[in-house]
C-alpha cells in the first residue's frame, strides 16, 4: 500500500513541478526520494523507480530547458501578419517581447506569441517593448495582457502623430496595461534583461552617437545616400535595440524610416556588424537605406512582411545584396512583388496568402554561431561560428 501511495505522490509532484527548473532531480522533492529509499518496499523495485521518476521529471521539462542548459538565446520571429513580434528568451530564462501584432482577429497574434512562448517553455513575458505606437505593433497589447502576465512595459513616451487611428491605439494601450510598471526608454539605455546585453540605439526620433564596446566606423555608403524626407508618423520614432549575447547579435529597429537611418549610420556607424538584423518596417522602402544595411553587414536577416503589406521590391533587394539571396528570410511570399524579388521557397514560412502563422526560430551561442529554422518545412540553416 505504501509504495502505491508513494507513486501516487511522485506522480503528483511531477504534474506541479516547476517547468523552469533544469536540474531533473530538482523536481522531485529530496523527502521523496528519501521516503523511496527508506521504505519497506523491495529495494530493487525503489531502485527502478527512482531512475524512472527522473526520467518522467525529464519528459515534463519542455524544449526550453535544454536550451537553457545549452546557453542559447532564443528569438522567435511571430508571423502577426505583417505587423511585429519578436520574442526573445536569454538562457536564464528571462525573456522580452518587442511589440505585439495587432488587435482583432480573435486574438490570434496573442495565440501565435503564446504558442511561441509554449516552444521556449516561458509561462509569463518579463519585458514587453513597444517600438511605436501603430495599430501593428501595440493593437495586439490589449489581447495579449488577457492572456499572459507581463512584468513591465517599455516604450518611447507618448504617441507624436497627430491621427485619429493612433490616438486611439494609444489610448487603448495605457487602458490596457493598467496598474503594470511602464517605463520611458532613451537612446543609450540598457534594458535588463539577465544574459543579454541589450542597448537602445534609438528612441523618440533621438539616436546614439556610440555603443559601448563598439568602435564606431566611418560608412562609406553614406556619399551616395539620396536625401530623403522626414515622416511626420510615428514610425521615426521607433526604439530600435541592438541586443548582444557574446559575439552573437541581432539588430531590430522597428520601423525607423530613412531619414533617421541615416542619423544613425551617417557618417560614421555605432553599430559595428550584427549577426542577425530585422529588416526595418516589414521590408518596405521607406526603410532599409543601403546605408544602413551595408553598414551592418549582418550574416542573415528576417523580413516580417505579410502576404500583402512591406515586401517592397527595392527594400528586397537592398536587403539581400547586403546578405545574399540565400540569408534572406521572409515570414511571407510578397504577392505584390515578383519571383525575382522574392526569397526561394524554402527560405519562407508562409509561402502563399496569409498562412498558417509559421514562423522562425532562431537559436544563438554565445560564439556567434546561430541557426534559423523554418517552423514549416522543419529545415534548420547553420551559421558557424565566425
Ligand atoms: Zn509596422
Amino acid at each position: 500500500m505504501e509504495r502505491v501511495l508513494l507513486w501516487l505522490l511522485s506522480e503528483l509532484m511531477l504534474l506541479t513541478c516547476s517547468s523552469r527548473i533544469p536540474v531533473r532531480t530538482e523536481c522531485i522533492p529530496h523527502d521523496l526520494l528519501q521516503r523511496i529509499h527508506s521504505s519497506q518496499m523491495n529495494r530493487t523495485l525503489g531502485s527502478l523507480l527512482v531512475p524512472f521518476l527522473l526520467v518522467l521529471a525529464s519528459a515534463n521539462i519542455p524544449a526550453h530547458a535544454a536550451s537553457a542548459k545549452n546557453q542559447r538565446l532564443l528569438i522567435y520571429s511571430i508571423d502577426v501578419e505583417g505587423g511585429q513580434a519578436t520574442l526573445l528568451v536569454s538562457p536564464s530564462g528571462a525573456s522580452m517581447l518587442v511589440d505585439t501584432g495587432w488587435p482583432g482577429s480573435n486574438g490570434r497574434d496573442a495565440e501565435r506569441i503564446e504558442t511561441a512562448m509554449k516552444d521556449a517553455g516561458i509561462h509569463q513575458i518579463d519585458k514587453v517593448l513597444i517600438t511605436h505606437f501603430h495599430t501593428d505593433h501595440v493593437g495586439g497589447v490589449p489581447e495579449l495582457v488577457k492572456r499572459v502576465k507581463v512584468g513591465e512595459f517599455l516604450d518611447h513616451g507618448v504617441n507624436r502623430e497627430d491621427s485619429d487611428i493612433t490616438r486611439k491605439d494609444f489610448a487603448a494601450y495605457i487602458a490596457a496595461i493598467g496598474n503594470t510598471p511602464r517605463h520611458t526608454l532613451h537612446p543609450g539605455d540598457a534594458i535588463k534583461v539577465p544574459g543579454l546585453d541589450v542597448i537602445v540605439v534609438t528612441a523618440d526620433g533621438e539616436h546614439v552617437a556610440s555603443v559601448p564596446g563598439i568602435k564606431p566606423e566611418a560608412n562609406p555608403s553614406c556619399a551616395s545616400e539620396p536625401k530623403w524626407t522626414l515622416d511626420q508618423s510615428e514610425n521615426p520614432r521607433s526604439v530600435g535595440i541592438l541586443v548582444r549575447f557574446g559575439k552573437f547579435s541581432f539588430l531590430d529597429l522597428g520601423d525607423l524610416t530613412k531619414p533617421k537611418e541615416l542619423d544613425l549610420v551617417c557618417p560614421n556607424s555605432p553599430l559595428g556588424h550584427v549577426s542577425l538584423f530585422l529588416a526595418s518596417h516589414h521590408g518596405l522602402d521607406q526603410s532599409n537605406s543601403k546605408s544602413l544595411v551595408d553598414s551592418i553587414h549582418a550574416r542573415a536577416a528576417i523580413m516580417n512582411n505579410g502576404a500583402h503589406k512591406g515586401g517592397s521590391p527595392t527594400a528586397w533587394q537592398s536587403v539581400s545584396e547586403s546578405v545574399g539571396a540565400k540569408n534572406l528570410f521572409m515570414l511571407h511570399t510578397a504577392e505584390g512583388s515578383d519571383t525575382a524579388h522574392n526569397s526561394a521557397e524554402d527560405m519562407i514560412a508562409n509561402p502563399r496568402g496569409d498562412g498558417e502563422g509559421h514562423y522562425f526560430k532562431v537559436a544563438a551561442d554565445r560564439d556567434g554561431s546561430f541557426t534559423v529554422t523554418n517552423t514549416r518545412t522543419g529545415a534548420t540553416k547553420k551559421y558557424p561560428a565566425d
